[in-house]
């Protein structure tokens, strides 16, 4: 297809700012997008963190202190750019030092929805100053979701988007950017108040991401189980309504795995590369694992791994309820990376306090971590209460690691149950949300892991998984295709 311009929107680009698998995605989208030929702007924030870092930021000339006024505020932006590593598509960073150099990516301040009133805003106006007419805007999750309704309200005038097309990918619908209908004018709709949710703003409330489902002209789950959960109470958080209303606009599409960064053949950040043919290196990594918290290796033991946010998300409730059952009766090991909510992270410290030679907790967050438990596991633990894609069992895989999953989002539609018969299958799977289901699945995992040779054989049909972006940057393609009007 002839190559289009793509605006692409997110508040976390990897490796230059990331929370969670947002920022594996809007980057490896943008890079692979690039690849095939299209224009694309990747643009975000310039938060304090990325400002300081290594990066050699370029600023853009024609736009630089750009003045704008959020509401009340009157403040400037400049835009910057580099390139994404490994790539010619650059980022653009949005420079507004009044609003983005503060400590974390997201904040608890009052001005916390200026931040990315600003995004949005200064997204659209970067596209205006240097006159380049994107045929999408694809924008991602609350953080960008006004973008639609400023193209028909703030910046309806500008003819240059009449024929923009926009996309909006919903990664977790768990955070909408809500905030009280006083904040009004600081969106910039005090002259269009009738064109957002009318019950939700008499109840006081404007929701970022309820506006964008209301005005993107396709919008995205990033799975085909989440796609269709999404439009039920239990999953839709008050949003299934529109969605139902919306479905013939809503597609799932499955994330991609960036095997540039996440592939033990040529990881840089783990202690040994291995393959499929030779998993030596798995052994190594496996050993030099827990040597760092030194817990002892013992012959052939499993080891179990967690990487995650610790947020209720996560399931680990469930964890609470087994796992203290299976380290008693089971010579296994645990090693847990994550950082988030108190009660968690006390649960996994005392946990680690109870079984001092077979669990290791670290917290904080640690991308070279990350990685060694994924190559130094034989198990990997997601049993979570919603995953919409969920990128680490994708991630598990690939590295020969097991993945035990509750069927629920993306993980329903990657993990694929063990079958003793047919030698087929790449992990287990379980569905009630039971800490009962949950250890049942653990057990069968632990009953074949007796078995070497049909454990073996588990590990290698994970390994052959291929969730390339490659192919997963087609399905989006298509869409942008279809939505344009032109042939893919
Ligand atoms: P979510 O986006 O809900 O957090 P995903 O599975 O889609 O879940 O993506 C999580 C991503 O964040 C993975 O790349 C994972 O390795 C990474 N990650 C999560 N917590 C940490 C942490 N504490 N340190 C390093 N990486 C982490």
């Amino acid at each position: 297809m002839p190559p289009l311009n793509v605006c692409l929107v997110s508040s976390e680009a990897a490796p230059f700012a990331k929370t969670g698998g947002l920022a594996d995605v809007s980057s490896a989208l943008a890079r692979h997008l690039g690849k095939r030929g299209h224009d694309v702007r990747l643009v975000l924030p310039l938060y304090r963190r990325i400002a300081q870092g290594k990066w050699k930021l370029d600023p853009v000339p024609g736009l630089q202190d750009i003045p704008i006024q959020l509401g009340a505020r009157r403040t400037w932006f400049s835009v910057s750019t580099t390139e994404l590593p490994d790539s010619k598509t650059r980022a653009w960073f949005i420079r507004c030092p009044d609003l983005y150099d503060r400590e974390g990516l997201y904040t608890q301040d009052a001005d916390e929805h200026l931040r990315f009133v600003l995004l949005n805003r200064a997204a659209i106006e970067l596209c205006q100053w240097s006159r380049w007419a994107p045929d999408v805007f694809h924008v991602n999750d609350w953080h960008a979701s006004l973008i639609p309704l400023y193209l028909r309200t703030v910046y309806g005038w500008d003819r240059m988007f009449a024929n923009t097309r926009t996309v909006l990918t919903i990664h977790n619908i768990g955070y909408q950017g809500i905030v009280g209908a006083e904040k009004l004018a600081d969106l910039g709709f005090e002259h269009a108040p009738h064109l957002l949710h009318q019950d939700h703003l008499r109840e006081g409330k404007i929701s970022f991401l309820e506006t964008g489902l209301l005005y993107a002209d396709a919008l995205t789950a990033v799975s085909e189980t989440y796609a269709k959960e999404l439009q039920t109470a239990e999953f839709g958080m008050g949003l299934e309504g529109l969605l139902r209303a919306r479905r013939d606009s809503l597609v799932g599409i499955v994330n991609g795995v960036d095997y540039d960064v996440w592939d033990p053949r040529h990881d840089a950040l783990i202690p040994a590369r291995y393959t499929p043919k030779d998993l030596k290196g798995k052994r190594a990594c496996r050993d030099a694992l827990l040597a760092k918290y030194k817990i002892p290796a013992g012959p052939r033991v499993p080891v179990f791994g967690i990487v995650s946010r610790l947020t209720a998300q996560k399931g680990f409730e469930l964890v609470a309820e087994a796992m203290p059952v299976v380290l008693q009766r089971e010579d296994v090991r645990l090693v847990v990376l994550g950082s988030g909510e108190d009660r968690y992270e006390r649960f996994f410290t005392q946990l680690q306090q109870s079984f001092p030679n077979k669990v290791a907790f670290a917290t904080g967050y640690d991308e070279s971590l990350s990685h060694s438990i994924e190559a130094g596991a034989d198990l990997f633990l997601m049993p979570s209460r919603y995953e919409p894609c969920g990128l680490n069992q994708m991630y598990s895989l690939r590295y020969g690691t097991v993945p035990i999953v509750r069927r629920t989002g993306g993980l329903a539609d990657t993990v694929e149950e063990w079958n003793g018969r047919t030698g087929e299958g790449t992990g287990f799977l379980f569905e009630e949300f039971k800490g009962d289901a949950f250890l049942n699945a653990v057990a069968r995992a632990l009953g074949l892991w007796r078995d070497e040779k049909a454990w073996a054989k588990l590990v290698q049909n994970g390994m052959a998984q291929d969730f390339s972006w490659e192919k997963q940057v087609l399905r989006y393609e298509a869409l942008y295709a279809r939505l344009l009007g032109r042939g893919a």
